[in-house]
Parts: C-alpha cells; sequence; structure tokens
C-alpha cells in the first residue's frame, strides 16, 4: 500500500474513532482470520453487580457480605467493586482486615478478627478440601453469573452471583465478523459454564475458560499456532501481554493505559462493532491500492 494510501485510511478510520497506529496495523488487520476477545471489560461493561447472596452454615447475607466487602476494600478487582457496593447499599459496617493477600486471577484472602476469609473462584476453593456446593455454583453459572465462593476458616460460609451486562454491540459485531468470513473466540478467567452461556448467547465460535492472567498470551499464541492469524480486544492490565503476543492488537480505549500502550489499534468509543469498521476499512483501503 502507498503511504498516502494509508494515511487516508488511518484518517477516515480516526474519524469514526479507531486509532490505527501505522500501516502495518493496518495491512496484518486484513489478515486476520480470528479475533479473540477477553469477556470481562470487552464483551461485558465491567461493571459488575452483585445478583444474589447464597449463604451457607448459619451466616447470614448480611454477616456474610460483610465479612466478603471487608476483604474485597482492599482488592482492584471489578468483582471486589460490586461487592463492596453491594455492602455500601445496605449500610453495612465493614471491619478492618489483617494479612490481605491477592492471588492474582483465582481470588483474595485476609484475617478479619483472627478468622480467615477466603474469597475466589469456587474451584480453586473445591481443590484446598472447601466443600463447595457444585450444583448450586453450576446453577448461578448457567445463568451466566460470575459466581464467587466464601470461606471462612476453610468453612464454606457463602456464594455471591455476579452479573455484568453483555455490551449492546457484542451481538452484531459478531455476526457481521461472521458475515465477513472470520471466526471469533473468547478468553476468560471465568469459569467454563458462565463462559458458555454468554458464548452461545453471542453466537461465539470457541472459548478458553478458566484461563489465568499470566496464561492469556499462551492461550492466543496456541490459535496462531493452529495457524490463524490472531486480532485480540481486551482492556486489562492482564490483557496486556496478549494484545502483545496478537497479530494485531486492539485495545478498548475504556481501559487501561498498559493495554491501549500494547495495542495496534484503539477503539476511542466503547463500540465493539468498530472492530467491524476498522476490518472493512482494511479490507477496503488496500483493495483500491492493489
Ligand atoms: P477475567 O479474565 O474475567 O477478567 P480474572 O482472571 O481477573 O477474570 O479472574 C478470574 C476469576 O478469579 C474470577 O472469575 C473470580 O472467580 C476469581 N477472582 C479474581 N479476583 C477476585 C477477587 N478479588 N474476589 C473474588 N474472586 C476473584
Ligand atoms: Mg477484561
Amino acid at each position: 500500500a502507498t503511504p498516502t494510501a494509508i494515511l487516508v485510511a488511518t484518517g477516515r478510520a480516526a474519524q469514526i474513532g479507531v486509532l490505527i497506529k501505522g500501516g502495518d496495523a493496518l495491512e496484518r488487520l486484513r489478515q486476520v482470520d480470528l479475533i479473540v476477545f477477553d469477556k470481562t471489560g470487552t464483551l461485558t461493561e465491567g461493571r459488575p453487580r452483585l445478583e444474589r447472596v447464597v449463604s451457607l452454615n448459619g451466616y447470614d447475607a448480611d454477616q456474610l457480605l460483610t465479612l466478603a466487602a471487608a476483604v474485597e476494600q482492599r482488592s482492584e478487582h471489578p468483582l471486589a467493586r460490586a461487592i463492596v457496593e453491594a455492602a455500601e447499599t445496605r449500610g453495612l459496617k465493614l471491619p478492618s482486615v489483617q494479612d490481605f493477600e491477592v492471588l492474582t486471577g483465582l481470588g483474595v484472602a485476609a484475617r478479619v478478627d483472627g478468622r480467615l476469609v477466603q474469597i475466589a473462584r469456587p474451584a480453586f476453593l473445591a481443590e484446598q478440601g472447601i466443600p463447595v456446593p457444585e450444583e448450586m455454583v453450576a446453577r448461578l453459572a448457567g445463568e451466566g453469573h460470575t459466581v464467587v465462593a466464601v470461606a471462612v476458616d476453610h468453612r464454606p460460609a457463602g456464594l455471591l452471583a455476579i452479573a455484568d451486562t453483555i455490551r449492546p454491540s457484542a451481538e452484531s459485531a459478531i455476526r457481521a465478523l461472521h458475515r465477513m468470513g472470520r471466526r471469533v473466540a473468547m478468553i476468560t478467567g471465568d469459569s467454563e459454564t458462565a463462559a458458555r452461556t454468554v458464548a452461545r448467547r453471542l453466537g461465539i465460535d470457541e472459548v478458553r475458560a478458566n484461563v489465568l492472567p499470566q496464561d492469556k498470551t499462551a492461550a492466543v499464541a496456541a490459535f496462531q499456532a493452529e495457524g490463524y492469524v490472531v486480532a485480540m480486544v481486551g482492556d486489562g492490565i492482564n490483557d496486556a501481554p496478549a494484545l502483545a503476543q496478537a497479530d494485531v492488537g486492539i485495545a478498548m480505549g475504556t481501559g487501561t493505559d498498559v493495554a491501549i500502550e500494547a495495542g495496534d489499534v484503539t477503539l476511542m468509543r466503547p463500540d465493539l462493532r468498530a472492530v467491524v469498521d476498522a476490518f472493512r476499512l482494511s479490507t477496503r483501503t488496500l483493495r483500491t491500492i492493489k
């Protein structure tokens, strides 16, 4: 492609809120045949809210929420925010915590009044020998909720079901990508059940669930090893290495600066149809040039 054609195309893209860093990215976009979306904050709005509280072993909902929110107050995870907000809405007074600890992509833990409170993926607590009620977890996850389990002194104290709204543009964007002959995948740290529920709703072809933050890059590389030219769309700090690994990294402009720096393309409006516009522009520009 001539430099002029590339300038015109990137200029036109910028007008519709798609920032493309240079001609290389534009040319690679055309080659892409698999678009991988991160779930939380990308396919969803990333403003999760607490929908259901299931208390176990004699805790009542307010006690459970008080303990969980006290610990999550120290976390910056979007799920943590949902839990703390719910406690605030209920006017719960949160005790102070000691020995706060983060297990990235798994959960958090701390001591509250000497008791060990853990909030994490249900599967992670189950691996520690904590009897998490699996059927209940599966039912909540089957509704598309992200389910976290709370344990106090290694005994289950409850489940928290958290919902995050799917972006209204997601379904039509994925349909358009399919019409353009591309395959669509999703990578998430969430459970298989919650991930599949969302994927089914959106018509996503491939799902990689339970992916730890540090394994997202390997998941992208595995698609590349299958022969795909991959575009990855993400928003979080966790997504930055995967955006760099992808043939084209596409960052949500609403996301973290780290993701924006790692990407080749930035979407200035949180509308996933902008991804489709970027593909159209790359195909069209390079077609005119040949
Ligand atoms: P995603 O890829 O969807 O952004 P993460 O990799 O950040 O998700 O987290 C994966 C899972 O780890 C969450 O679905 C949750 O079960 C658990 N988790 C992570 N951080 C926390 C936290 N602060 N509180 C409770 N659970 C957490
Ligand atoms: Mg995310």
